[in-house]
This record gives structure tokens, C-alpha cells and sequence, in this order.
């Protein structure tokens, strides 16, 4: 275990570097292992490292507080209370959004709870509660956890806030209006857990979810579709020539051969499920989680004093400088969200940074 926690850590850590540029970064990992700032024996005061930082950043642009860094965690699930796999990437977070603030850069940290979907809807209900009360106490949780850990963000989005789903109805019609959402049948396996249609050639014995072990179910749906496939080349462009967008490198081979293998469109609306955002102009579907959840990190930059809209919130510092993820949302981060992003004609994030699980005798720290 622990070397594997070490590999990941490291892949995370070299992102503290001093040098560290996310977009002309080539091979970073050097700076990072030989900077004596990070050895045990320099590590003695805070003194010191705070001096150390300061002279190693001669670059004027770090310090002069132009372009925000804007760092996010995932919003995490509020199915079930907070587990070490969501403290992991927080702290990691934590920790980078520190030593950017050291540098004199104006950081802002994102964090919060992605609060809509089926499975929260399941999970009130088995606790005799409803979605939204549910919703409460489990968004408090984190940020009672935050608070003990010392996490040091800035913002805190909840997917059932009121400006968070003014701009995602906004965002939906951007995308709408540019062509890319149809209505269309769709027949195929779903995960319950994991809020996904499957492919059967991803599933294990007896339609099996990788991931959850559970057998998908097979669901027949009049759902609204995003034309994924429009985007296959673009964002096959724009890996190559950005390869630092998605990191580490392996990470960004596998979604070149996601993205190598066919993008087919996505269902972004649920008929069968109430606790979501309504789609604009048909009450009768909810719009898809994720399509909702990566919104959040656009709609958690607006003001809470301005009435909430997709301009003013994306005025407020976007694009984020780094999404750092866990390895299990690669695909929504670094190819569903960049095409989404490219629709409604706004920019991508600089960089997507997938670590990778932290486990205990094998078994993995996540909410089943
Ligand atoms: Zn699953």
C-alpha cells in the first residue's frame, strides 16, 4: 500500500513545484525531487520554508496577483457521509492551494457536494428523509470535516443551490441553441451507482459494473442526447497539442484511446428521475448528474451578491488552472467536459490532474 499511496502523492506533489507552468511544462518530476524545500532534513521550521519558497520564485508573473489560480476538488456525492478516498484528493488540494497562495498568487480553492441524481434520492429515502434534508446533512458533514482537517478553501458549491442551477439551465440552453442536444431513444445497461449507461464490452460476468460489482440494469428511456461525436476531432487536436492537459502522461494515453476508440453521444436527461434540475421546456425529464455536477465549478466563481449568470461567473476567474480528480471520473473530466465546454463556446480548463486510489489491503476507500 504505501508504495503505492508514495506514487500517487508524488504524481501530486510535483504540481507544488515553484517552476511548475501547466502550459509549458515538459518534464517536471527533477525540479521537484532535487528541490531541498521538500527533503526531511530542510523541513524543520516553517521559517524556513516559507523563506525558501519566496527566493525560489523569481518569476514576476507568480507574485503579481494578475490571473487567478483556481483549483478545484471533485464535488463529491452526497449519497453517503465523507470517506478517506474524499479527504485524500482535499488534502492534496489543500496542500497545492497552499504553496500557490506562498508564491503570492490569488488562489481560489473550490470544493462541495454534487447533491442530485437517483442514488441520493435512494439513499434519503432508505433513511426515511427526503432528498433535500438528506442534502443538508450529509453537505454539512464535509464542511465539518474541512473545518477539523483545516482545509483552506475558498468556495464551497452545492448542486442545489439556486444560482448553481440558474446557470446550468443557462448553460443547457447555450448548448442547445448551438445545436448539439436531440431527443432520441435509448436502450442499454445502467449503473445506478455509478449514474451511467454502460457499454456491454466494459462489464464483467452476469453485466457487472467494474467498479460497484453490482449488475447493471437494463433500462429503456426517451431521453436528450449530447452530440459527443461532433467533437471527436477537436478534442483529438487539442490533446495533442496541449499535452499537458491532462496529467500524469499515462492518464492522457488512455484518454487518447477513449476518445481513438469513438465518442458516441451521451444522455443528458433522466425521465425517471424527479430529484434533479428540470430540463428547459420539458418538466417531465431532470437533467443527467454530471451534466449538472461539472457546472459546478463555473457556478461556484459567482458572486453571492449578483444575480447568478453564465457570463458574470465565467468574468469571476474562469478558466480553472487545475481539476484535480481521482482516476475513476477521468472520462467526465477530460472528454465529456471539455466538449461540453467547447459547445458553449467557453474555454477548457488548463489542466485535469487524475491521481490515483488510496487503498487499504487491497480494498479501495470509496462509497459504494
Ligand atoms: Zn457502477
Amino acid at each position: 500500500m504505501a508504495a503505492r499511496i508514495n506514487q500517487s502523492i508524488q504524481n501530486t506533489l510535483w504540481l507544488l513545484n515553484p517552476l511548475h507552468n501547466p502550459s509549458k511544462l515538459v518534464n517536471p518530476t527533477p525540479h521537484f525531487r532535487s528541490n531541498p524545500f521538500f527533503s526531511s532534513s530542510s523541513y524543520r521550521s516553517k521559517r524556513a520554508l516559507f523563506c525558501t519558497c519566496t527566493s525560489a520564485s523569481s518569476d514576476k508573473s507568480l507574485q503579481d496577483g494578475g490571473e487567478p489560480f483556481v483549483l478545484t476538488t471533485p464535488l463529491y456525492y452526497v449519497n453517503a457521509p465523507p470517506h478517506m478516498g474524499s479527504a485524500y484528493s482535499t488534502i492534496a488540494a489543500d496542500a497545492i492551494a497552499r504553496f500557490q497562495r506562498l508564491l503570492g498568487k490569488k488562489v481560489i480553492f473550490i470544493t462541495g457536494t454534487d447533491e442530485h441524481g437517483e442514488k441520493i434520492a435512494t439513499a434519503a429515502a432508505a433513511q426515511g428523509s427526503d432528498p433535500s434534508e438528506h442534502c443538508d446533512v450529509i453537505s454539512q458533514s464535509y464542511k465539518t470535516l474541512w473545518r477539523d482537517l483545516d482545509i483552506s478553501y475558498d468556495k464551497f458549491i452545492r448542486t442545489t443551490d439556486p444560482k448553481h442551477e440558474a446557470i446550468v439551465k443557462e448553460f443547457y440552453s447555450r448548448v442547445l441553441a448551438n445545436g448539439d442536444i436531440y431527443r432520441a431513444d435509448y436502450e442499454g445497461l445502467y449503473c445506478v451507482n455509478c449514474e451511467e449507461y454502460k457499454d456491454e464490452k466494459e462489464l464483467l460476468d452476469n453485466n457487472c459494473c467494474p467498479m460497484h460489482l453490482k449488475p447493471c440494469v437494463l433500462r429503456k428511456e426517451d431521453n436528450y442526447f449530447f452530440a459527443l461525436s461532433k467533437y471527436q476531432k477537436l478534442l483529438e487536436e487539442t490533446l495533442t497539442q496541449n499535452p499537458n492537459f491532462v496529467q500524469p502522461s499515462f492518464r492522457l494515453n488512455e484518454v487518447q484511446s477513449w476518445i481513438k476508440s469513438g465518442l458516441r453521444d451521451f444522455s443528458i436527461s433522466r425521465a425517471s428521475v424527479d430529484w434533479g434540475i428540470p430540463v428547459p421546456n420539458d418538466n417531465k425529464q431532470t437533467i443527467y448528474v454530471w451534466f449538472d455536477a461539472l457546472l459546478g465549478y463555473v457556478s461556484a466563481l459567482s458572486e453571492v451578491t449578483e444575480q447568478p449568470n453564465l457570463q458574470s461567473a465565467v468574468s469571476s476567474g474562469w478558466p480553472a488552472s487545475l481539476h484535480l480528480i481521482g482516476k475513476d471520473i477521468l472520462r467526465f473530466h477530460a472528454v465529456y467536459w471539455p466538449a461540453m465546454l467547447m459547445s458553449a463556446g467557453l474555454s477548457l480548463p488548463k489542466m485535469v490532474f487524475g491521481h490515483g486510489f488510496l487503498t487499504k489491503q487491497c480494498f479501495l476507500f470509496v462509497k459504494l
